[in-house]
């Protein structure tokens, strides 16, 4: 359901509305498993009802299948550069960790390492 009071800072569209977190994280599910979007739910100040913000906080990633981390996981791996740019910096400001990014060797898309 819509939101009354509740405008997205982009789309100038009433934001869609949820009672709880449940009904959000449900909503953020589907829009995920149905058109890859990524949403984050959230409790609005404002009217107290749950939104859906399509914050890039979160970026696809997946796991390489050849390449680990230090700690012997296997490395996320962004589908293009620009996203693994995205999530560095976002590391970066959060984290004050300086990450570099780079080809996976094996040809399955970007990864981040540390900087030395
Ligand atoms: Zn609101
Ligand atoms: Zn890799």
């Amino acid at each position: 359901m819509k939101s009354d009071t509740c405008f997205g800072k982009k789309s100038g569209q009433h934001l869609n509305q949820y009672y709880d977190e449940y009904e959000a994280i449900d909503a953020a599910n589907y829009s995920r498993e149905q058109y890859n979007n990524y949403l984050i739910p959230y409790q609005c100040a404002k009217c107290s009802f749950w939104h859906l913000s399509p914050k890039a906080r979160i970026t696809p990633s997946k796991k390489c299948n050849k390449c680990t981390a230090g700690d012997g996981t296997f490395k996320d791996t962004y589908r293009v550069k620009k996203e693994a740019y995205v999530r560095a910096n976002i590391i970066y400001n959060e984290h004050g960790i300086d990450l570099q990014v780079y080809e996976c060797s094996f040809g399955n898309g970007w990864h981040l390492t540390k900087r030395f």
